[in-house]
């Protein structure tokens, strides 16, 4: 064993993961090491007179750690989130403002030279990690080769979406630039393990179906998830059904307006059943979803899409008063794979906005609907995991067939709360972040403490 390297002897309050397992007081034993983190080893988990008997306890790197307050989870995985915009930060919710001047206020603030959107990205991934987020499907702006620079020489893991915007007279231009564009990506992601890139066609309203359908069959040749937007806004909505609307006033000033922008709309379809074809070709993460019809639910069983369903986000533009309840439980008990992403920092409330976590998404949901603490933790880990095509066993605490190398395990400070309560309920109950371990003689600049 190299000498950066230590066993930790953890004493916890519980663990839980989501995925069965919940346990009660406890102790695990990992292998840590800063060139690994947030990766972790997981040696032995359970009742603390056995797992001491694991023959890497009496080594001399073992280190023994007293957080008999906290429950550990698995690292956290943000399915939908745009880290270059970080930079921005919180912004309260203006009520007079249109989604169209909300966008405006993207387009404007948004960094244009690598080292600001870099520095944004890097920023975002502090926040994440902070949060004890280890895995993202980040969208990157811009034609995108800053943030997948920048995320692959991060710790982090995940998918990193080039977004593409190209409607009407800017279609054409788009789809010229999409094999450089790919080759580059390639080229950045080759030596990488952790991250790989995709495309992120970014919304019904504004990219065309012929780079849609070019997006689906290049990530379904190379085995990626093509990630979107979609079902996100009423103003999405009016346009798909009626070609029609605030979004048909944008392209024009944008001057990408030409008569092919609505030549495949306004048959008066639902966003999902307009794209659920294309969905069809390559496995999907669609984002929002906030409107789905009963059929629509079954296109996208049919499409096998996962939903990227951002809580807060929904909740900071009102969409339920435009749509009603988002219908996440539903498409769950339904069969489509459902996970938690954050969308961009902008969204999040100020008070909440020095992390970057699906945890505080999912405590969200129990608090307001009582979903279940293990669903929850479900959607915020390795459903999201899965949906982006990471090892779902990497963000699994069971205690069998060990030992197990973890994306990450979190620590969860429970101290004081329900402690009657199941180790995913306690978890919930807590309004602290999730912090990541690390070795204990590596420097914590992301801790929340
Ligand atoms: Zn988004």
């Amino acid at each position: 064993m190299r000498s950066d390297r230590e066993i930790q002897i953890l004493r916890l309050a519980g663990a839980a993961d989501g995925r069965g397992t919940r346990l009660g007081p406890c102790t695990a034993i990992l292998e840590v090491s800063p060139d690994a983190f947030p990766g972790v080893e997981l040696l032995a988990i359970g009742n603390d007179d056995i797992v001491r008997s694991h023959p890497a306890v009496s080594g001399p790197s073992s280190v023994e750690i007293d957080a008999s307050g906290c429950v550990a989870i698995p690292g956290l995985v943000n399915a939908h989130t745009h880290l270059d915009l970080t930079h921005i930060g919180a912004q309260a919710y203006r009520p007079e403002h249109t989604f169209i001047d909300w966008v405006d206020m993207i387009r404007e603030r948004r960094e244009t030279t690598p080292d600001a959107i870099r520095a944004s990205v890097r920023a975002g991934i502090d926040k994440s990690i902070r949060g004890g987020v280890v895995a993202v499907g980040d969208v990157a702006g811009v034609f995108g080769l800053e943030p997948l620079r920048e995320l692959v020489s991060s710790p982090m893991a995940g998918k990193v979406g080039i977004e593409l915007f190209g409607i009407g007279k800017r279609q054409k231009s788009i789809l010229e630039r999409m094999a450089d564009l790919a080759a580059a990506a390639s080229e950045l992601t080759r030596n990488s393990s952790r991250v790989d890139w995709t495309w992120q066609p970014h919304a019904p309203y504004s990219v065309g179906t012929s780079i849609y359908r070019r997006c689906a069959r290049e990530c379904s040749d190379r085995g990626v998830p093509m990630m979107t937007h979609l079902a996100e806004t009423p103003q999405e909505a009016e346009f798909v059904a009626h070609g029609t609307g605030a979004q048909v006033e944008l392209l024009r000033r944008l001057d990408a307006w030409d008569e092919t922008c609505i030549e495949s709309v306004g048959r008066g379809e639902t966003p999902v059943e307009y794209l659920s074809p294309i969905l069809a070709e390559s496995h999907s993460i669609v984002a929002h979803v906030n409107y789905a019809s009963d059929e629509d639910i079954g296109r996208l069983i049919d499409a096998g899409a996962s939903v990227a369903y951002c809580p807060r986000a929904s909740q900071y533009f009102r969409q339920e008063q435009a749509f009603g309840p988002h219908r996440y439980r539903e498409l769950l008990e339904a069969g489509v794979s459902v996970a938690l992403g954050t969308d961009s920092i902008v969204n999040l409330p100020e008070e909440d906005s020095d992390r970057l976590s699906t945890l505080d998404d999912a405590r969200l949901l129990v608090r307001r609907d009582g979903l279940p603490p293990e669903v929850a933790l479900s959607i915020a880990t390795w459903r999201g995991a899965d949906a982006l095509g990471l090892d779902p066993d990497c963000y699994s605490l069971a205690p069998s067939r060990l030992p197990r190398r973890l994306a990450g395990l979190g620590l969860v400070d429970v101290f004081g709360l329900a402690p009657d309560q199941p180790a995913d309920a306690r978890v919930m109950a807590s309004e602290r972040p999730s912090q990541l371990v690390r070795p204990t003689h590596m420097p914590a600049k992301n801790s929340a403490s």
